[in-house]
């Protein structure tokens, strides 16, 4: 069944953003919207994204969810900083200029730094540097990394650690078995971490190459077809890759105790989350582990180094067992856990 798309007013009703900002340029082709959800804890940030959106409103939901979620994101990683996302319509292989990227960066300096924004998809590092022209508000500017992936990975292995903690009452990954979904920038990282720590590996991915690099450099074992990793046994699976893939149909599949990886929204809806703590499986909520990117971009903009940052992104290791702790203790599920304590995070400082 397909859900009807909701308009403008209901979308902004449901989120409850603080600001919503919508801009036409004319002149270079320019469509955008600029969302700031929440300011509570401090200057939004968020990256922009830029993609063929159907719709305005399809648009908008998009820029509205991904902001929510950038404040709920910063809340947990107790960064002094509010969600807030950049949207721009159109097709990037087709419509990105760098007139457009100009007018568009022109927008981001208007809000003074109430709005930093960074690469996302359809945006690379070298888009940022065309806007950097017109805007000193972008995450990464500094330099303090070319690539924010090694420190997202080493928030993964924080967080599996303190999974395994929980499950096991030991972190050691020595021995466990782990199946990572998707070797791209984090996986690989993530995969050459748990090499190190003498952990057994298993890796799907769609892409060839990506699966002959980790397996002539770390001896990983490949999983093929690649959806055959939804059933693996295994101790941890670590998704990598996609959304989503926590679902009505993987659900039943699952033969791991638990769910831990750097894949943006992996719950399909969130009662998918319920049904994995329903089973037994830990899950560490996708925001919390997958924060270290995030911490390392505040500390661009914050004039921090690159160290400060992977030592600020190993506290998501503590973060995790206290969810952890309260979810035991109150019998529910750790991202309602995590849910909440962002919200009353943002609340607190309204
Ligand atoms: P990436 O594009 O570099 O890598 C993704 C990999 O997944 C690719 O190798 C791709 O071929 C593979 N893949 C795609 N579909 C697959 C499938 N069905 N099965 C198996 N493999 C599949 O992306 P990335 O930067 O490594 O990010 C991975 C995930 O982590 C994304 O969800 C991203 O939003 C999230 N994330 C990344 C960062 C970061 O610092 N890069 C930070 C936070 C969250």
């Amino acid at each position: 069944m397909k859900t009807q798309q909701k308009n403008a007013h209901e979308l902004i009703a449901q989120y409850a953003p603080q600001e919503v900002h919508y801009y036409s340029d004319p002149e270079t082709g320019l469509k955008a919207l600029i969302v700031i959800h929440s300011t509570a804890l401090g200057p939004a940030t968020g990256g922009t994204r830029f993609y063929p959106y159907q719709s305005w409103e399809v648009a908008l939901e998009d820029a509205l969810k991904l902001a929510q979620a950038m404040s709920y994101k910063c809340a947990l990683a107790e960064l002094p900083f509010g969600g807030g996302k950049g949207v721009i319509l159109g097709d990037p292989k087709r419509d990105k200029t760098p007139q457009l990227l100009r007018a568009y960066a022109r927008i981001v300096q208007q809000f003074n730094g109430r709005f930093t924004t960074g690469e996302e998809m359809g945006i690379s590092a070298d888009d940022l540097k065309i806007m950097m022209h017109e805007t000193h508000f972008i995450a990464g500017a500094k330099g303090i990394a070319h690539d924010l992936s090694p420190v997202t990975a080493r928030g993964v292995l924080y967080g599996l650690k303190a999974c395994f903690q929980t499950v096991f009452g030991n972190s050691s990954l020595q021995g466990r078995t782990v199946a990572v979904q998707g070797a791209g920038k984090v996986g690989y990282h993530l995969i050459k971490l748990l090499a190190a720590e003498g952990a057994k590996i298993f890796v799907s991915d769609i892409d060839r190459r990506a699966l002959d690099t980790v397996h002539s450099e770390f001896g990983v074992k490949i999983v093929e077809p690649p959806d055959a990793i939804y059933a693996l046994e295994c101790d941890a699976f670590a998704p990598c890759a996609i959304g989503g893939i926590i679902n009505d149909t993987t659900l039943p599949l699952l033969n791991c105790k638990i769910v831990a990886g750097s894949a943006n929204n992996q719950l399909k809806e969130p009662r998918h989350g319920d049904r994995l703590h329903e089973f037994g499986i830990l899950y560490a909520p996708d925001y919390v582990i997958n924060a270290g990117g995030l911490i390392a971009a505040v500390q661009d903009l914050l004039g921090g180094s690159l160290e400060k940052a992977f030592q600020e992104t190993e506290k998501i290791y503590g973060r995790l067992l206290k969810i952890f702790e309260l979810a035991r203790r109150e019998r529910l599920a750790p991202h309602r856990i995590a849910d909440r304590i962002a919200e009353e995070r943002l609340r607190k400082r309204h």
